[in-house]
């Protein structure tokens, strides 16, 4: 009997409850669609590109010590498979569960045939809900429902050997998707090995001492950036539960946060695309010529507000910003420039090569203050008290070289201390006004 094990965010071979089960029942073809089509604006976007190319190659090689292959094929999952199944004379069709809302409707294509595993998630999502049995909106309130399901199961040993089909399918050749940057190549500053071997060598590595306080200063390294193999799928969340120790709760609650946002899109699919709340479709955004021009200062990293820039640079440099940044540059799109979080959204599903639907779209709208939990949108954040407070300026110099020669007490805010250089652009917009207006334009929703 042969059956496919379909691929999609959770390219490795360790902890990979369908392979396991496909490997136990007879010969397999593991299987990469490559779907542009089903998701719409949500393809994958342009880092994560470069990411997947050098996943896939990874794991190929890794298929092929155990004897096996990684067959590409590119199209609308919900036909290539059913086609590839029958073009294999395959039974059935195994996988993780994913929560995007275009892999539930492929799912649907494969009917009975597929068989589907949960491995991506801390436990099973739709088994956490309220006592009426409604998903959970509150991230607090998610924790606490999510205790009864904790600890994960333990995490499985990759298969010996995995069986081949006595013929192999066709296969797409890796290089002729065209994954990584033509010219112009943006990805040299992408300082990042993807992989199954990687995040496991990172796992091993994980300092989390003094995680609580260090992971809120963009200046050290004091976060474990899984979040790119966590996405896709190098690592599973429960070989990061284990691997980290009973004192490390902060972080196993930023690890659940990923849980708790496929929740939300589970019972919200277009999460990304529609207010959480709907009367802040009320809201005025701003729109026309001179938003055009903040939005594009804001993606390059030339705003005039030193903590922004860098984040944003880094951003498009190296493919992930710092979470403590993230919020900030986030904010400040929103509230400051008071420009539709969707945008910034979008960008962000570009230029990340962590970019996920749940948690992209679950943070900006947290951020915006129009989702479904209780964040207000006038809670806005001071990104220059932020720098001064999270002690950025290390940061700000790796990553606004214009400034790198400015002390401390310049460097979150160059114009105060009346040292801009001339190459550095002058703020936007002041603070205060800013705030002012973001104000204003949330009256107009109530
Ligand atoms: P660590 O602090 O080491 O945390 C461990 C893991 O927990 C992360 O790898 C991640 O998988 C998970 N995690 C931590 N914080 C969050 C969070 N707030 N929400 C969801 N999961 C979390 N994260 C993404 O993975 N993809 C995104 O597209 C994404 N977009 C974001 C957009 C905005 C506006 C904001 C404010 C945050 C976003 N995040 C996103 C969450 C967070 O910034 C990143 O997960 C984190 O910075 C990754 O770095 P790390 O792996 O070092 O995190």
């Amino acid at each position: 009997m042969t059956d496919l094990l379909w691929l999609r965010q959770d390219l490795r071979l360790h902890d990979q409850p369908a392979l396991i089960a496909a490997a136990h029942s007879g010969a397999v073809i593991p299987v990469y669609v490559l779907d542009d089509e089903a998701p719409g604006a949500w393809k994958i976007g342009e880092a994560q590109r470069w990411w997947l190319h050098h996943s896939l190659r990874a794991l190929a090689a890794s298929l092929e010590k155990k004897g096996s292959r990684l067959i590409l094929r590119r199209g609308r999952a919900a036909e290539a498979l059913p086609a590839l199944v029958d073009e294999a004379g395959a039974e059935r069709v195994h996988a993780v569960r994913h929560y995007e809302p275009w892999w539930r409707h492929a799912e649907a294509a494969l009917g009975d045939r597929l068989c589907l595993y949960d491995g991506n998630h801390l436990t099973r999502i739709e088994d956490v809900t309220t006592g009426g049995g409604a998903p959970y909106r509150i991230y607090s309130s998610f924790w606490k429902g999510l205790q009864p399901h904790l600890p994960p199961g333990k995490p499985l040993a990759a298969p010996r050997t995995i069986p081949a089909p006595e013929t192999w399918p066709k296969s797409d050749s890796l290089a002729d998707w065209t994954l990584l940057p033509t010219a112009p190549d943006w990805s040299g500053g992408f300082d990042w090995t993807p992989g199954e071997a990687e995040a496991l060598r990172k796992i091993k590595q994980l300092a989390l001492d003094g995680y609580e306080e260090r992971r809120n200063l963009p200046s050290e390294e004091g976060t474990s950036r899984l979040s790119p193999h966590l996405h896709f799928g190098e690592v599973s969340p429960r070989t990061v539960w284990h691997a980290t120790g009973g004192d490390d709760i902060t972080f196993r609650k930023e690890l659940a946060w990923r849980d708790f946002t496929d929740g939300v899109v589970l019972a919200l699919p277009d999460y990304a695309d529609a207010n959480g709340r709907d009367r802040y479709d009320k809201l005025p955004w701003r729109s026309g010529t001179a938003a055009q021009r903040d939005l594009r200062a804001w993606q390059r990293g030339r705003t005039g507000y030193p903590i922004v820039d860098a984040g944003m640079r880094q951003l498009w440099q190296s493919g992930w910003m710092h979470n403590r940044v993230r919020m900030i540059t986030a904010s400040f799109l929103v509230k400051h420039l008071l420009i539709d979080w969707r945008e910034g959204e979008r960008w962000f599903w570009d230029c990340l090569v962590d970019a996920d639907y749940g948690n992209n779209a679950v943070n900006w709208q947290w951020i915006a203050g129009t989702g479904v939990d209780a964040n207000m949108f006038s809670r806005i954040m001071a990104p220059i008290r932020q720098s001064e407070k999270f002690a950025a300026g290390d940061y700000i110099r790796h990553w606004v070289p214009e400034l790198k020669h400015l002390p401390d007490a310049a460097i979150h805010d160059p114009d105060a201390a009346g040292c801009r250089p001339g190459d550095y652009p002058a703020m936007l917009i002041g603070h205060r006004e800013a705030r002012e207006r973001a104000l204003a334009a949330g009256k107009k929703v109530r």
